[in-house]
């Protein structure tokens, strides 16, 4: 591995770390800008952009120990993969959305724009760590940094940033890695000769969208 491959790696690595919600650093953002429907997985329905009655004004969640037996499990299985604190300390310096209302309505649309740049974050870290991607490291580094430098970026270049084609050009890498790692997956089955004796969806996958 060159020793620029090497440091992607590394890099994509460490931040991976912080690609995990920190409920602690963020104002509640996902308890407000997401709407739900009364199901199985929220008890009640909700307006986006409209405060959960769970959220308390520290913007803790009430139920926080026990969203599953509430009727809460879908906020149980949710993560914002770090985008709710990047929008609350970063973007907005820790300005919160109740103490500035008016600077409400685009903290909601960003936080709804670095998801999906921390989605593909969290792609791109996991692409860097498969073995038969491994040509591909150069420009899955790339990418990595190049979508972090987005998510820096001040509230008005992200609310200008095209991110469907940012992530459609990302989509396009990761359809890459998804075939190398398929490819290799078929050549294993093929020097074992289990090739018709396992079925096609044991095939190893690499999705560049969420499951
Ligand atoms: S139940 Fe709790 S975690 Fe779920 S949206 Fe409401 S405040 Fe947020």
């Amino acid at each position: 591995m060159s020793e620029e491959c090497d440091h992607a790696v590394h890099r994509a690595d460490s931040a991976r770390l912080s690609l995990r919600g920190d409920c602690e650093s963020c104002f509640g953002l996902c308890c407000v800008v997401a709407a739900f429907s009364a199901s199985t997985d929220f008890a009640i329905d909700k307006d986006a952009g409209k405060a959960c009655p769970h959220l308390q004004s520290d913007f803790r969640c009430a139920i926080h120990t026990h969203l599953r037996e509430q009727g809460f499990p879908g906020c149980a299985a949710y993560d914002c993969l770090g985008a709710g604190q990047k929008i609350s300390q970063l973007t907005f310096g820790g300005e919160d959305w109740r103490r500035a209302p008016g600077r409400a309505p685009q903290m909601f649309e960003l936080f709804l724009v670095m998801r999906q740049l921390h989605e593909l974050l969290w792609y791109l870290a996991e692409a860097l760590t498969l073995q038969p991607a491994r040509q591909l490291r150069g420009a899955l580094g790339l990418a990595f940094e190049e979508t972090e430098r987005l998510a820096e970026n001040s509230p008005e270049s992200l609310g200008e940033l095209d991110v469907a084609t940012h992530r459609r050009e990302v989509s396009a890498l990761l359809l890459r890695v998804s075939e190398l790692v398929r490819a290799k997956s078929r050549h294993r089955k093929d020097c074992t000769g289990l090739t018709s004796a396992v079925p096609t969806s044991a095939t190893v996958s690499f999705s560049p969208h969420p499951s």
